[in-house]
């Protein structure tokens, strides 16, 4: 069995989740990572992705809007930008808002905030993707 580490997510409103875990996957804006306990000391800024949360042979995933991480060698604190367990989503809103980011990406009109719509449709991947 995997040494396990202290893990908190902390949205802003409430402690997301607390408790142990195995090995955490993410994607940092340096892209992919994956985490076992002893890793070196490490803060990184992440994507909204799909955090998979390993324990004793299960996977739990979850949507993470985007944060931080700071990786120590016994903890990973995630300060989340906004934080969702699948039952939470509601996938038909999340291909709303995909599709709505993605013509606004593609019809590029002068007033749209692009960076606004490329972080709604990342968001609205992460959600999608952590339903799938
Ligand atoms: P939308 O355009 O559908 O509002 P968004 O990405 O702009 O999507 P956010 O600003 O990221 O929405 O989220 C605001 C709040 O709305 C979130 O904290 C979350 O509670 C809720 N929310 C957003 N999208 C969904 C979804 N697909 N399912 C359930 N709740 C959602």
């Amino acid at each position: 069995m995997a040494e396990k580490f202290k893990l908190s997510i902390i949205s802003p409103d409430r402690v997301f989740t607390e408790g142990e875990a195995e090995f955490l996957e993410f994607t940092s804006t340096e892209g992919e990572l994956g985490i076992y306990a002893q890793h070196i000391p490490l803060t990184t800024i992440l994507e909204p992705c799909v955090m998979k949360i390993h324990n004793e042979g299960e996977v739990k995933k979850a949507a993470i809007l985007g944060g931080f991480v700071e990786i120590l060698k016994d903890k990973i604190t995630v300060l989340a930008e906004d934080a969702q367990w699948p039952d939470d989503i509601d996938v038909a809103r999340a291909k709303a808002a995909k599709k709505r980011a993605e013509d606004r990406l593609t019809a590029k009109q002068e007033g749209t905030d692009m960076l606004r719509a490329e972080a709604a449709l990342k968001r609205a991947i992460a959600r999608i993707n952590t339903v799938d």
